[in-house]
């Protein structure tokens, strides 16, 4: 079982987007059900993975005496005890994941209350196997399939693993990074290896960006192809793309009146900022940043210039510099009145919206044509 995608569906940004859907009227008013479901169990899998002392997010603070952890475990604890699992044909079962999340959670609260006494803080995540899974997944990938090997084997593939490749996890691993570092790079000593590590992907990289194209694409698919027309779902979506680039934008230029321009100083419930409201969490500001109007409204147009020209570029050749030209054009009179970045800041947006949506579009396209029968079920004669 894949943990770590089971992670992500169980999320905050999953239940953020179905209460969306039926703010939206998409889905039935039942789902909202499902997404209080999903929240609880993001706060759940929270506890149990805090990294660090201090974080936005209480729950994924370390464990202290004032931490509210055991208090949330406690009752945890007792609605966990409410679930009724069934089977697909509609059984009531005997789950044995009902019977682990009691198990680790009263282990926890007696292990804190343990732990509390000598020690200053707890972090949860380290109580788990990740680190055990990464470094056997950093074995298995050293030359192929490697399920049985003997103690021989083991210990080469160790040595080597050890002194070329310092524990660099396998790329289709189960569970997430366990954030440990290594303190010498070992790789550095043979230019293949580094070859390896340079192609392999990186996924904690990604992840950012990832996080943002995923909603593109709950965008893209109420778009039929060259309709240009915004639905609420993607007006909401777009909202929440000119919200991360403007955070990005003022992560690297601090600058006053550039804030005031782009990002929203009330925090206005609009018909384009239901996903942004779901999407904050409820009792800390998050780093989310809403956008001004006039950027809103600049990305959706930036948005409808992309699509209406896609098709015309895609299969040509310097394809973003063909964007860039047209992107240019859309009009961004609201920085008039700041006209020492306006330029700045128009170039970092479009910049930054080309990159994103042509990363996106051709992840989907690469979907279209991937063929929906898998080799393994080919029977050959
Ligand atoms: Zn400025």
């Amino acid at each position: 079982m894949n943990v770590k995608l089971a992670a992500q569906v169980l999320s905050h940004s999953v239940a953020a987007a179905l209460n969306l859907y039926v703010a939206a009227q998409r889905i039935e008013s039942n789902g909202i059900d499902t997404a209080r479901f999903l929240k609880k169990m993001d706060t759940l899998f929270d506890t149990v993975n805090s990294r660090t002392l201090k974080h936005q997010k209480k729950e994924l603070c370390a464990v202290t005496q004032n931490s509210c952890h055991v208090e949330i475990w406690k009752d945890m604890i007792s609605w966990i005890k409410t679930w009724s699992i069934r089977s697909s044909k509609g059984k009531t079962i005997v789950a044995p994941c009902k019977n682990g999340w009691i198990l680790t959670l009263n282990a926890f609260i007696g292990i804190s209350q343990d732990l509390l006494m000598k020690n200053k803080f707890i972090l949860t995540n380290r109580f788990n196997q990740d680190v055990l899974e990464n470094t056997f997944s950093s074995i298995r990938r050293r030359g192929g399939l490697r399920d049985n090997p003997d103690t021989y084997e083991f210990r080469h593939t160790i040595h080597k693993v050890i002194i070329a490749n310092f524990l660099k996890q396998s790329v289709g691993k189960n569970c997430q990074d366990d954030g440990a570092y290594t303190l010498i790079d070992f790789s550095t000593f043979n230019k293949r290896e580094i070859f390896e590590i340079l192609n392999s992907e990186d996924c904690a990289e990604e992840c950012v960006q990832d996080s943002v194209s995923e909603n593109v694409i709950s965008c893209e698919e109420e778009c039929v192809q060259g309709d240009v027309d915004l639905n609420s779902v993607s007006e909401n979506v777009i909202s929440y793309i000119a919200g991360y680039f403007a955070k990005k934008y003022l992560s690297s230029d601090a600058c006053i009146e550039c804030q005031k321009l782009i990002v929203g100083e009330d925090k206005v419930l609009d018909n384009h900022t239901v996903f942004l409201d779901f999407k904050e969490y409820d009792d800390c500001k998050s780093g989310l940043k809403w956008p001004a109007k006039d950027l809103f409204q600049y990305f959706v147009n930036l948005h409808k210039c992309f699509m209406s020209n896609f098709n015309l570029f895609y299969e040509k050749e310097c394809i973003r510099k063909k964007f860039e030209a047209v992107l240019l054009k859309v009009n961004v009179d609201f920085y008039d009145s700041h006209i020492t970045h306006k330029e700045k800041a128009q170039v970092f947006f479009i910049s930054s919206f080309i990159s994103m949506m042509i990363k996106h579009k051709v992840k989907m396209m690469n979907k279209e044509l991937k063929p929906n029968f898998s080799y393994k079920k080919m029977k050959y004669f």
